[in-house]
């Protein structure tokens, strides 16, 4: 595996490095220059309303495409938290996310929603908030398309903290999703007491659906919940038609994963909406 030719190379598939301070110096290095030569993209995933099976709208995922090809965003969101550059990486998202959307949406003539992530260190000092107001100025998109996604994560350490912010957000206009509910032991309270208007499944429970009977319970019964405090219901990480069918017959709002579309450039995805524009 480790032949001399790849010496200097990063390989994030051994653990055993992701471990290894000078990787992780090498990765924090690596990442500064990328930001700064606006070398992370932004993809987009398609999101669909299962009835008339059109796509609403999309995730933004930030990609780092180098040259040993493309690195993933679990490996190198941990790197951009703890080395202090998520604040920029967060802000350059919300940017290309938006500007992208809010051209698309002009084109297109339709109400596409933008769904961003929003990692528990954004959270930090409330910084997300001007950041936020920022870039929704800048990009003159407005507000009711803005879903930000977070996890648990954002209330565990100060809940009291965090709930100020995420009121700051909503009174900005945007929506709040929870997002891989069911991975976490708390998500069900916070559910309750913040102003969350999404939930959406996580994909563990959404890709059991098919051998699990519990994982299927899992679904139904979330669905129910969030019917019930009256979230729209979001599954991510749908990769056959029988979970579609299953997710739609249970009553979700909307379907997200590779059965439907994989993330993409923003062309591709510009390509998919004007393309059913045309079909309309
Ligand atoms: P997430 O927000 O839960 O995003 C869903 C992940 O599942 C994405 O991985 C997406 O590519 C993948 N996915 C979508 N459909 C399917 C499917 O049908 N099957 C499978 N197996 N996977 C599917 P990705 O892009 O690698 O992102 C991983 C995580 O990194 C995200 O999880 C999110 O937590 C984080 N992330 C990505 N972009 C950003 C960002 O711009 N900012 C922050 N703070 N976090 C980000
Ligand atoms: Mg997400
Ligand atoms: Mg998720
Ligand atoms: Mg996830």
């Amino acid at each position: 595996h480790h032949s001399k030719k790849y010496k200097h190379c990063f390989n994030f598939y051994q653990p055993e490095m992701a471990t290894s301070l000078q990787h992780r110096f090498d990765l924090q290095q690596k990442l500064r220059e990328a930001l700064d030569e606006n070398g992370l993209e932004v993809f987009f995933q398609p999101v669909y309303e299962p009835v008339e099976g059109r796509c609403t709208g999309s995730e933004a995922l930030v990609r780092w495409r180098t040259a040993e090809g493309f690195i993933s965003p679990a490996d190198f969101i941990p790197v951009a938290e703890q080395s202090g550059q998520i604040r920029k990486l967060g802000m350059m998202v919300l940017r290309k996310a938006f500007s992208h959307t809010v051209a698309l949406i002009k084109e297109s003539g339709q109400a596409l929603t933008i769904s961003v992530n929003v990692s528990p260190k954004q959270f930090v000092h409330g910084y997300i908030v001007s950041d936020l107001q920022q870039a929704l100025h800048e990009s003159g998109i407005d507000p009711r398309c803005v879903i930000l996604e977070i996890t648990e994560g954002v209330l565990l350490n100060n809940v009291i903290e965090a709930a100020e912010v995420l009121n700051q957000l909503t009174d900005l206009g945007v929506a709040i999703s929870m997002d891989d509910f069911g991975q976490g032991y708390s998500s069900l309270s916070y559910l309750r007491q913040h102003p969350f208007s999404y939930l959406k499944i996580d994909r563990s429970f959404v890709q059991g659906m098919d051998q699990s009977r519990q994982d299927r319970a899992l679904v139904e019964a979330s669905v129910a919940m969030a019917q019930a405090l009256n979230l729209k219901v979001v599954a991510e990480g749908v990769e056959t038609q029988t979970q579609s069918l299953a997710l739609e017959g249970l009553g979700v709002d909307y379907l997200q994963g590779f059965w439907l579309a994989r993330p993409m450039p923003g062309d591709e995805y510009r390509a998919l909406v004007l393309q059913q524009t045309v079909n309309a």
